[in-house]
C-alpha cells in the first residue's frame, strides 16, 4: 500500500451524541420543519417502511396515491399491516389531482392514513403536496410523503404543507450518501404510533425506540452505534446546500428540467414523458419512446456516444417505452444536461431503421440552453 491509499475512512473519532443531534437538526432546517427529526440508520426505504408499520393497524383504513412505482410499495406495505387499502393512481405522465384526493376521503370518511410520493425519480412526475396536503389536513387523516427525489431539487415545506411524515434519504438532489435517511414525525403522528400496539418496538423498524431512547432522554446518549461515516456525508450534503443557497440548488434542478425538456422537444423523435411543464419533476427528466423506437436501444447508442451522460432505460413495463435523464448530484449542471442531448442524438442517428426525422443537434442544444438560461440567468 502507497501513502496516497492511506485509510482516511478509518480511525475517525467516535461521533458522538451532539454532532449525531446536530446533524438531525441541520437536517430538520433543510426540511422545513419544527418536529421530530430522527437520523434513521439505513437508506430511505427504512423509515418509509417505519412510518407504514408505526402508523397502520388492522382495522385502520389508507389512501394510497400512487403516481409510480413507489407507491405501489407503500400499498404492499399497508395491506401487510392490516389496513384495508384504498387506491387512488394517476398516469405516470401527469400528477394526481387535489380533487381526486378530496373525492376519495369524501367518499370513505374512515380514511385515517394518507401516502404520496412528492417526486418520483423514476417515472419524472410531481405532484402538488401543498394542494394534497390541505385537503388531508381538512379530513384529519395522517400524511406520510416521500420527498426523497424532492429534497433539494425543489421546495419541501414539510410543516406549512401539513406533513405527518416525511421521509427524505441522501442520495438523490442532495448529492449524498445512500446509506442513511431522515423521517420527520409531527406530535399528532407520535400520538398515533404511541397508541398502536402492533407499532414495531425493539426493532430496526421502530421509531418508538428512537423516541424513548433517544428523543425522550434529550437527545444525550446513542441508543447504538451509528453509521458515522454516512452520517458525516450527510452533513457534509446539507452543509454544501447551504453555503450554495438551497435555492440556488433547487434553480439548477429547475433549469435542468427545462433544458431538457425545450433540447428534446426540439430534436424530436422523442418527447418528454409528463406532459405539463408543471407536473415534471426536477430530479429526473423522462422521455417517451414511441414510433417503433425501442427505449433499451436508444439509451445504449446514446451511452455507446457519450458514456458518461445521466441517462438510464425506465425498469419493469416500462422498460421498453421510457427513458430517463437524471438531474440529481453533479448532473444538475448547463454541460452534462447539454451532452445528455447530444449524446440523446447522436444515438437516436446511430440506430438502424430510424423511423422518425431526427432534428438537428445544435438546434437542440440552442434550446436547451435557451431555456436553462431563463431559469438560471444566462
Ligand atoms: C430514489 C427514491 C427512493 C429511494 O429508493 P432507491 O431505489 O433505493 O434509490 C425512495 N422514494 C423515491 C420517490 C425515490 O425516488
Amino acid at each position: 500500500m502507497t501513502a496516497n491509499t492511506a485509510p482516511v475512512l478509518l480511525d475517525l473519532a467516535p461521533l458522538d451524541a451532539a454532532h449525531f443531534a446536530r446533524i438531525e437538526d441541520k437536517v430538520a432546517a433543510l426540511m422545513r420543519t419544527r418536529e421530530s427529526v430522527v437520523a434513521m440508520q439505513g437508506e430511505a426505504l427504512l423509515p418509509l417502511e417505519a412510518c407504514i408499520r408505526s402508523a397502520v393497524r388492522p382495522g385502520s383504513t389508507a389512501l394510497n396515491i400512487i403516481t409510480g412505482p413507489y407507491g405501489e410499495t407503500f400499498g404492499d406495505w399497508l395491506r401487510s399491516c392490516g389496513a384495508e387499502v384504498v387506491t387512488v393512481t394517476a398516469p405516470f405522465s401527469g400528477a394526481v389531482m387535489p380533487e381526486q384526493v378530496a373525492d376519495a376521503l369524501r367518499a370513505r370518511p374512515e380514511i385515517d392514513f394518507v401516502s404520496l410520493v412528492h417526486a418520483e425519480a423514476a417515472t419524472g412526475n410531481t405532484n402538488p403536496v401543498a394542494e394534497i396536503g390541505a385537503v388531508v389536513r381538512e379530513h384529519g387523516a395522517l400524511l406520510m410523503l416521500d420527498a426523497v427525489a424532492s429534497v433539494g431539487a425543489e421546495p419541501l415545506l414539510t410543516d406549512e404543507w401539513g406533513v405527518d411524515l416525511c421521509v427524505i434519504g441522501g442520495q438523490k438532489a442532495m448529492a449524498g450518501p445512500a446509506g442513511v435517511s431522515a423521517v420527520s414525525v409531527s406530535a399528532r403522528a407520535w400520538d398515533r404510533i404511541a397508541a398502536n400496539e402492533q407499532a414495531p418496538r425493539r426493532s430496526y423498524l421502530s421509531l418508538l425506540d428512537w423516541k424513548e431512547r433517544w428523543i425522550d432522554g434529550g437527545r444525550k446518549a446513542l441508543p447504538h452505534a451509528p453509521a458515522q461515516l454516512e452520517m458525516l456525508a450527510l452533513e457534509q450534503a446539507v452543509d454544501r446546500i447551504e453555503a450554495a443557497g438551497l435555492d440556488t440548488v433547487i434553480a439548477r434542478h429547475r433549469a435542468a428540467a427545462a433544458a431538457t425538456r425545450a433540447g428534446v422537444r426540439a430534436l424530436g423523435a422523442l418527447s418528454p414523458y409528463v406532459v405539463r411543464d408543471v407536473d415534471a419533476a426536477p430530479a429526473a427528466t423522462t422521455l417517451r419512446a414511441s414510433d417503433g423506437l425501442d427505449a433499451r436501444e436508444v439509451v445504449a447508442a446514446a451511452l455507446a456516444a457519450d458514456p458518461a451522460v445521466p441517462l438510464q432505460a425506465a425498469g419493469g413495463a416500462l422498460a421498453a417505452e421510457m427513458i430517463r435523464v437524471n438531474h440529481y448530484g453533479t448532473a444538475a449542471d448547463r454541460a452534462v444536461v447539454l451532452d445528455s442531448l447530444s449524446a440523446l442524438g447522436a444515438g437516436l442517428r446511430a440506430l438502424d431503421g430510424q423511423p422518425r426525422p431526427v432534428g438537428d443537434v445544435e438546434d437542440a442544444l440552442k434550446a436547451a440552453g435557451a431555456a436553462w438560461d431563463a431559469v438560471i440567468g444566462g
